[in-house]
């Protein structure tokens, strides 16, 4: 197997039913999924929730967008981020347009308009 063939295998395996529902905080529609097509998969995540005493994701359970997954991965409140208009996922909150890393790099944001 190739690494394209690969890469496709993956992608495949971790796709799935997503949810339905929408980001209150961006309108975004919600990047959970709820069930994998990948059987060891959905398996391997049923473990893990349940390690995590994690309550099942439903219509009424918050909904994650692409957004929110940002800042849930940097760490910021969830609406520190908002996709601008060129599509873009900017940092909205928390006083700098930067980010900073845990080892102190500094990414700068801010880009000059054309
Ligand atoms: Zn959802
Ligand atoms: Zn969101």
């Amino acid at each position: 197997m190739n690494e394209d063939q690969l890469k496709r295998t993956l992608k495949k395996r971790l796709s799935g039913k997503k949810c339905k529902g929408k980001c209150a905080i961006h309108g975004e529609s919600c990047n959970v999924v709820l069930k994998y097509k990948d059987k060891k998969i959905q398996a391997t995540v049923d473990a893990l929730n349940a390690i995590a005493g994690a309550p099942k994701h439903t219509d009424e359970s918050q909904h994650y967008c692409e957004v929110c997954a940002c800042a849930i991965r940097d760490n910021r409140p969830i609406d520190a981020y908002q996709r601008n208009e060129d599509g873009f996922i900017a940092l909205v909150k928390g006083g700098q347009n930067r980010l900073e890393t845990k080892d102190g790099v500094v990414i700068d944001t801010t880009f000059e308009e054309e």
